[in-house]
């Protein structure tokens, strides 16, 4: 453990220490954030004093990515909840401005260092300790994941990057430097399984030990991680961060029940019903999308930030002895569909999919036919068969069984063969329209 002592920290005490830090932010963002200023006062909360602590939160209203990048202009291209003087900032990071142009995410020396300390504990859950080597894949140019790759010097870990999309020179590198672990995304790293499969290679026989996922839901979903386990003959955890609060912010323990929040005394999380927005207890077996509040950030702090992650929390103790609630992704609500009033996540979908190898590759992809989140039942999924495999009406229908029986909602399953669904070095596209 990188930092027992705030690691193991009963999470009563840290929910006070929490609290403080909370009631200190919130009066820092009345003085400093005009975004919040405006969006508190309209919503009935004229001072840090009558907005309350920690207990109060849910009832402030939440932050949207849209409202603040709609408070950009040429003249304050950050938004209009940038609390911090330009010679303050010591790094802008871009998102990859999926929807749109790429908004910039500032951080003072500060909140850089709060960043890669609450990184390096995710990643640290792992497993991975000084003096080992890690290969790690991501191109973080303008992007977050370059505090993640800090997080690796924090550790103490000899870094090996490699960066996205060349194979033959991670593999080189895995093969001649010998590092115990990788980190990749989890799509990358099937993609690898079977890249090596194809040439003979044994990835199980790598000195890899530890598969370090993140930057996608999967990691955590028990088929698809036995079968990249498999694969590589290593062990599997996940990573989770979202760019606008803080990168790697959650990482998985060698328990593999759950992400802990690395980022604790940094952030604070709630969940809320993503359709009505109200917030819902964090107990065991609670699934929701996850808020994130950050506690001590200055360039640009948020409030109820919605992540549109969808995750399910466990609040049962982990063996590892860290404390405080375990999440796990299980999608993004941005890809869930609404068959016939069920909600479905296509990372699911793959989920029980998976369950069927060797017969199918793992690979699916979710077809939706009307535009939009509603759909009428049955949705299509196409299901790539292993290679070798053939076209089996028997097998096309247990899946939809299967899927029916878990995910209770009606498919229509169609084999493709093996390689026509297209593979990713970064993050797989579940749904295609
Ligand atoms: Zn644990």
């Amino acid at each position: 453990m990188l930092d027992p002592e705030v690691e193991t920290r009963p999470w009563a005490e840290q929910l006070a220490l929490d609290d403080s830090s909370y009631r200190a932010q919130l009066a820092y963002l009345f003085d400093r954030s005009a975004f919040y200023r405006q969006k508190l006062t309209s919503a009935g909360f004229s001072s840090a004093a009558v907005a309350g602590g920690l207990a109060d939160l849910a009832e402030l209203p939440l932050t949207e990515k849209q409202e603040i990048r709609a408070t950009c202009t040429p003249e304050n291209p950050i938004g209009a909840h940038l609390c911090v003087p330009p010679t303050e900032i010591a790094r802008i990071y871009s998102t990859s401005g999926t929807t749109g142009a790429p908004s910039y995410i500032p951080l003072t020396a500060d909140d850089l260092d709060d960043w890669v300390a609450g990184s390096a504990r995710s990643y640290a859950a792992s497993g991975v300790a000084a003096g080992q080597r890690i290969v790690s894949t991501y191109n973080a140019g303008p992007f977050v994941a370059g505090a993640a790759l800090a997080a690796f010097d924090r550790i103490g870990l000899c870094h090996i990057p490699v960066g996205t999309g060349n194979t033959d020179r991670l593999v080189q590198a895995v093969e001649r430097l010998r590092p115990e672990a990788v980190v990749l995304t989890p799509s990358y790293a099937a993609h690898l399984v079977e890249w090596a499969a194809e040439r003979d290679l044994d990835l199980r026989a790598s000195s890899v030990e530890r598969v370090l996922v993140a930057g996608e839901p999967g990691g955590g979903e028990p088929a698809f991680r036995a079968s990249l386990e498999a694969g590589w003959g290593a062990r599997v955890t996940e990573a989770m961060g979202i760019g606008d609060i803080g990168v790697s912010l959650w990482g998985e323990c060698e328990e593999q029940d759950g992400m802990h929040l690395g980022a604790r005394g940094f952030v604070h999380a709630d969940v809320i019903d993503p359709e009505t927005g109200e917030a819902l207890e964090l107990e065991d077996g609670a699934a929701g999308e996850l808020v994130l509040t950050h506690l001590r950030h200055r360039a640009a702090p948020l409030l109820r930030f919605r992540t549109r992650d969808h995750v399910q929390v466990r609040t049962s103790p982990c063996r590892c002895g860290r404390t405080g609630p375990r999440v796990r992704c299980i999608g993004r609500t941005d890809d869930m569909l609404i068959v016939r009033g069920v909600n479905v996540f296509p990372s699911a979908v793959r989920e029980v999919v998976s369950g069927f190898a060797p017969q199918v590759s793992g690979h699916v992809v979710v077809k939706p036919r009307a535009p939009g989140v509603k759909q009428e039942p049955p949705l299509p999924v196409n299901v790539e068969l292993a290679r070798g495999g053939t076209d089996d009406p028997l097998l096309a229908q247990a899946i939809r069984e299967r899927i029916r029986d878990v995910l209770v909602v009606q498919t229509r399953v169609e084999l493709v063969p093996w390689g026509s669904l297209r593979r990713s070095e970064y993050k797989s596209r579940l749904v295609e329209r």
